[in-house]
């Protein structure tokens, strides 16, 4: 599991620079940025397999010279002029380099994308194949082309600036130094090849593109907690109060983290329509509160919290004054136990990323429902711990709405009539060919008001 990766790599990894957010994220206080510094992360790669680029036997930077973005015809290998492929230092790492240079931004890109992919690797306990190994071996990783945009492709990244306010190229704002962004393109890339597509053109594939959403922010979310300088400003600034529902407003500065503003989301099915970006919301929302009230279950364990504390915050209270009552019990709580925190919130983390990691191996694409995800989820769960975690997966779900559809026919009730097994006839042979009677309506699952439309 992930807290034991970072001591075995210490030693064997190779080192690189990063920033854990974008540095164009201000404290509110106007002093200067959020992340001052890029922080060191050790990839699994050993200085002796590292090539220069910087690449390796599963990624590769290029950096392209005057190169249009990708479309349907132009596709990888690109074949055009480059740079100079960014070297090591004479120690085989590359912590070295000047964050002002362009050769950090070729470097973070990859240190980035492989550090991502060395913490859910962890998580799967085997390698990832790329869904495009069919044609090439190695992601083509592309820092900085003069676009106003990112995309990721079949067998590619490439990213480009940010936009001024005046639609113009903003130069300081390069995609590829942005975490959250990276780590969000490769969540796509783990989902296309440990979930696969839908073979079918009769699937519709609405919850299909909200799971991929969601993924990709689940699994960008649950990389940047791997940063010390992220879970420490987070429990710092919540005092280890995780409740996402209208919880954005405790996350203090990091709630201009694109990442952060999309966990703690309030929306249930019922907010949300088709557009994938949208209904994505409310199932990245149940799962990370999963992580949240194992977290929080912990802390009762623990004996940090009182159980009654934790029914109070996760069950709104819906008025102020017990709104600061919870926070002044968790300042209280906090206090003098942020390791005891930490060790709680990172433990969550982890339990999170192989629930996923088991979810998203046994899931099929075809006809993907939300409540299939809910169901494969309490499976993976049985697996890992025989289960115990089961009541906090379902009540999550719930929250936001996420039932069986309502044209379920496993909603459709069945009388012994129905069965064939008419009272007051003694045992009589079911017909396996008789119709289930259409008068019986499905019931609304939670007598929610939502339209969940596959
Ligand atoms: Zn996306």
């Amino acid at each position: 599991m992930s807290l034991e990766l970072d001591r075995r790599l210490a030693d064997v990894g190779t080192r690189f620079r990063i920033f854990p957010q974008p540095r164009f994220l201000q404290k509110a206080d106007g002093s200067g940025p959020l992340f001052p510094e890029p922080e060191e992360v050790t990839v699994s790669v050993e200085p002796g397999a590292m090539q220069a680029g910087p690449g390796d036997d599963r990624m590769f930077v290029i950096d392209a010279i005057g190169k249009l973005p990708y479309n349907r015809f132009f596709r990888p290998p690109f074949r055009g002029d480059a740079r100079p492929p960014v070297q090591a230092g004479d120690d085989g790492h590359f912590d070295h380099l000047d964050p002002a240079g362009r050769e950090f931004s070729a470097a973070t890109m990859y240190a980035t994308v492989r550090r991502v992919l060395d913490i859910w690797e962890d998580y799967f306990g085997r390698t990832i194949q790329w869904h495009f190994e069919s044609d090439f071996s190695r992601l083509e990783l592309i820092p900085l082309i003069e676009w106003d945009n990112a995309q990721s492709g079949y067998g590619f990244l490439e990213f480009g600036f940010g936009r001024k306010p005046n639609g113009t190229i903003d130069h300081d704002r390069p995609f590829c130094e942005n975490f959250d962004v990276l780590a969000h393109e490769l969540g796509h890339s783990i989902i296309f090849a440990e979930v696969g597509v839908p073979a079918s053109p009769q699937d519709e594939a609405i919850d299909y593109g909200g799971m991929h959403e969601s993924a990709g922010d689940l699994v960008a979310i649950v990389a940047s907690l791997h940063f010390h300088s992220v879970v420490d400003m987070l429990l710092d600034s919540t005092k280890g109060n995780l409740l996402t529902i209208n919880g954005l407003d405790r996350v203090g500065e990091l709630s201009d983290s694109r990442e952060i503003r999309v966990v703690f989301n309030s929306r249930r099915m019922s907010d949300v329509g088709e557009e994938p970006h949208d209904r994505s919301l409310p199932l990245t929302g149940a799962i990370f509160d999963i992580m949240v009230e194992v977290f929080q279950q912990d802390l009762v364990a623990k004996k940090l919290i009182s159980e009654d504390l934790r029914t109070r915050s996760t069950n709104l209270p819906g008025t102020s004054q017990d709104l600061l009552e919870i926070e002044a019990e968790f300042t209280a709580a906090y206090t003098g136990n942020e390791a005891a925190f930490k060790d709680s919130l990172l433990r969550a983390r982890d339990y999170l990323g192989r629930l996923l990691a088991v979810t998203w191996s046994r899931i099929s694409p075809d006809f993907l429902t939300y409540h299939g995800v809910l169901r494969t989820l309490l499976a993976a769960d049985r697996e890992i711990t025989g289960g115990e975690n089961v009541p906090i997966i379902r009540s999550c779900f719930a929250w936001r709405e996420i039932a069986p559809v309502p044209t379920s026919l496993m909603l459709r009730q069945h009388t012994l009539v129905d069965c064939g097994l008419t009272a007051g006839k003694g045992v009589t042979v079911p017909d396996p060919g008789a119709p289930a009677d259409p008068q019986i309506p499905a019931p609304r699952a939670n007598g929610a008001a939502f339209v969940n439309r596959l």
